[in-house]
């Protein structure tokens, strides 16, 4: 689809309301040109529309992401031109932020608190060994909970994960790109952790609540995510979101095979080309590229 069309079509569908989207890495390795990409959306989407761009810093998993990468993340997308409006590149540099995830904990304890009251979390103490022994599902990231703890009635604590008791519903939501989704969270994935063992806020959770205080009405990202989105906007209800954001999940980089490409396959991830004194523009002009908007 051509950028004027997709522009065209989030317009008519967003009607009179304000865009708001945001770009939300996550700091657990240099920028890569799929960032870039994805960055290349958010921004020629936003500034037609008139709407305004959050950058939040994802650092919900604190045992992978470092300082480290989030200096220089913010220095990549300095050098590359993405200016958010707000999230900006100087309250990130200057201390504790409101966008970034790990200064944010009292947002996901009231969001917490507020699902707890009304009975729509509990506590599990299943180690994933034992779900996968139960479930007999292949071993992969995001495991198919069988609610085993539900009505177990456990002490939250050291150790336990929160769990949200999820209704068995299926969820119906319109991507800008690829058209009307279904999907059954009850069923697909189960009751999902809000927070793990680590005491750690997952993903999941953590981009819900933040999306909602934000004031997120329009999420771009790639595709490799669009299987959460159904478990996300049942979340989003019942922490109270009235209105459904608008969703587009963009297409991967791919290599000539066809398959996704990963950190891993970039010879040169951005910031060393930052550092070897490339031209933005290269980087710009080959992420449009991959983007298929050849320029
Ligand atoms: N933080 C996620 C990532 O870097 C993106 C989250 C989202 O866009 O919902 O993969
Ligand atoms: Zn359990």
């Amino acid at each position: 689809m051509r950028l004027s069309d997709i522009v065209a079509k989030i317009q008519a569908m967003s009607g009179s309301s304000n865009v708001r989207t945001r770009f939300a890495p996550s700091p657990t390795g240099y920028l890569h040109l799929g960032h870039v990409v994805n960055a290349l959306y958010v921004w020629k989407i936003a500034r037609p529309l008139g709407g305004e761009v959050v950058l939040r810093l994802e650092n919900h998993d604190l045992t992978r992401c470092k300082p480290e990468y989030e200096r220089a993340l913010l220095d990549d997308l300095e050098w590359l031109g993405f200016a958010p409006d707000l999230g900006k590149l100087a309250e990130f540099r200057a201390g504790p932020c409101d966008y970034r995830q790990s200064d944010c904990h009292a947002h996901y304890e009231l969001a917490k608190a507020q699902l707890m009251a009304r009975g729509l979390v509990y506590a599990c103490d299943c180690s994933r060994k034992r779900i996968l022994g139960r479930t007999m599902q292949p071993e992969q990231e995001d495991l198919r909970y069988d609610g085993h703890c539900r009505e177990r009635g456990l002490q939250d604590g050291p150790g336990m994960t929160l769990r949200l008791r999820l209704p068995e519903m299926e969820v119906e939501f319109e991507d800008v790109l690829i058209g009307r989704q279904s999907q059954s969270p009850s069923l697909e994935i189960g009751d999902f952790a809000i927070r793990d063992n680590h005491g750690h806020w997952t993903y999941q959770f953590a981009v819900v609540v933040d999306d909602i205080r934000h004031g997120i009405n329009l999420i771009v990202r790639g595709m490799d995510i669009l299987s959460s989105t159904g478990r996300q906007i049942i979340l989003a209800s019942l922490l109270g979101q009235v209105r459904q954001p608008i969703y587009l999940h963009h297409p991967l980089l791919v290599d000539g095979e066809g398959r996704k490409l990963s950190k891993r396959d970039f010879a040169t991830d951005i910031h060393h080309r930052f550092l070897a004194g490339e031209s933005a523009e290269t980087v710009l002009s080959e992420a449009a590229k991959l983007a298929g908007w050849q320029e």
